[in-house]
């Protein structure tokens, strides 16, 4: 009998086949499993094996196409890539609700990103921040000179801020680099930059630099969306009330607010994720700034106006690109970027936004009328289905069974597939 160990020396330097074989000894996992994960799909396993180490595989997610969309007076499709069912769904409802006032307008604050050098060991803070900004200009030509592909497409260094903060272990100059990081998300474009700066930063002040890394709180790059669903398309004055209620609720309590965002991520993380953009760094940012008053709030606004129709509004950070990470790399990522029929990075933050508000939309429609579940019971019936073993027709059979029953649950799944199977 071979004990198991999670010591496989040498792992990285093998194909994504030898490693899947190696990991399949370790792991006691059968034939069927090794050809299930042989089966990259539509991601070559030597592509997925030059983005990510240790690669044995891939991981199927269902793209989505989200219709109805008008942004800016422009018809956009939609690519999401999610395993939540209802997603979807919610972006096309929403947006069939507002195409009669004109869909979504969106703006841009900018295309600025930050980055952070961390100064410690200077008993002086405010004579080190003046010599830091003394140096404006030797930061600009240092960070300038980091990327010169990034200033010939119109980016590059813009401002310096120096920021004095206390710390338990002394205090720390925390100077931030504001760079234009144009069609790229820019981390790894702002990230060379801080560490260029860094030494230099020392040397002018004495101290010492520690961390030299971009802040994922992307408040230069805010993306906003608005759009105004009027009483007639959704159902009149009670289901606006209920909406503006739901609202509310979130803006004043941080339980019910994390639900409310996490409703907004739902959307805008499936199409970051689909585009092949950094899901976690938008998703920090968001939340950081959903919190940047002290009390952890809403993303979204919504409000009544002057003919008592409803109007929401989004504002959030949204660093994505149209190159870098695996925005190129990814075969279906390069994809649902020309299903967008995108050209900037400003555009494609400015329509997941609106996707974001679309999706928070549809998420306080359902709450404040029928409920959230019974718009999940479709999908999730076939879940269910799935889950107990219901392969081919048996599928729809089955789901259609339980939300007939008004029972999703797993015994009844099981009942009604063996009845089947007579
Ligand atoms: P990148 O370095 O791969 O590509 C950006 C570079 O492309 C620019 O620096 C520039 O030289 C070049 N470029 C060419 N045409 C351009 C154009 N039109 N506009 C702008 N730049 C252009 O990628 P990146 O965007 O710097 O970094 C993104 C990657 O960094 C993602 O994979 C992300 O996951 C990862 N990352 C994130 C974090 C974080 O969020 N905390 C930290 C480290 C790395």
């Amino acid at each position: 009998m071979t004990t198991k160990t999670s010591r496989i020396p040498g792992l990285h330097k093998l194909s994504p086949q030898e490693r899947l074989q190696k990991v399949a000894e370790a792991a006691g996992l059968g034939d069927g499993v090794l050809s299930h994960l042989g089966n990259t799909g539509n991601l070559e396993a030597a592509t997925a094996d030059s983005m990510i180490e240790n690669v044995i595989g891939t991981l199927n997610i269902p793209l989505g196409i989200a219709t109805n969309m008008v942004i800016d007076g422009e018809e956009v499709l939609i690519p999401m890539a999610t395993e939540e069912s209802s997603v979807v769904a919610a972006v096309c409802n929403a947006a069939r609700q507002c195409r009669s006032t004109g869909g979504f307008t969106t703006a841009m604050s900018g295309s600025l990103m930050i980055a952070q050098v961390q100064l410690v060991g200077v008993s002086n803070p405010e004579f080190a921040r003046l010599q830091i900004l003394e140096h404006k200009a030797d930061i600009q030509a240092i960070c300038d000179e980091t990327d010169p592909v990034l200033v010939k497409h119109g980016g590059g260094f813009r401002d310096i801020e120096v920021r004095i903060l206390e710390g338990r272990t002394g205090p720390m100059v925390v100077t931030h680099l504001v760079v234009d990081t144009r069609d790229a998300m820019g981390a790894n474009a702002v990230n060379s930059m801080a560490e260029a700066v860094a030494p230099r930063i020392a040397e002018w002040t004495g101290g010492r630099t520690y961390l030299r890394i971009l802040s994922n709180l992307a408040d230069r790059r805010l993306a906003r969306a608005r759009a105004t669903w009027s009483l007639e398309d959704i159902g009149g004055a009670e289901v606006r009330d209920g909406i503006l209620a739901a609202f509310d609720f979130a803006d004043i309590d941080p339980y019910r607010a994390a639900t409310h965002n996490k409703g907004v991520m739902n959307g805008v993380s499936a199409v970051v994720l689909a585009t092949g953009n950094d899901t976690r760094a938008v998703e920090a940012g968001a939340h950081a700034y959903a919190a940047r008053s002290g009390q952890y709030g809403s993303l979204t606004q919504w409000e009544i106006d002057a003919d008592g129709n409803l109007t929401g509004s989004i504002e959030m950070p949204l660093a994505v690109g149209l190159i870098g990470g695996a925005t190129r790399s990814h075969p279906t990522a390069r994809i649902a970027l020309d299903i967008l029929g995108v050209e900037t990075a400003d555009r494609l933050a400015g329509i997941i936004a609106a996707v974001g508000l679309a999706q928070n939309f549809a998420a306080l429609k359902a709450l404040a009328t029928t409920g959230i579940q019974k718009g999940h019971m479709a999908l999730h019936a076939k879940n269910i289905a799935v889950m107990v073993g219901a392969v081919g027709d048996e599928i729809d059979k089955v789901a259609q069974e339980l939300v007939a029953k008004g029972k999703v649950r797993m015994d009844v799944a099981e009942d009604i597939l063996k009845s089947l199977r007579g």
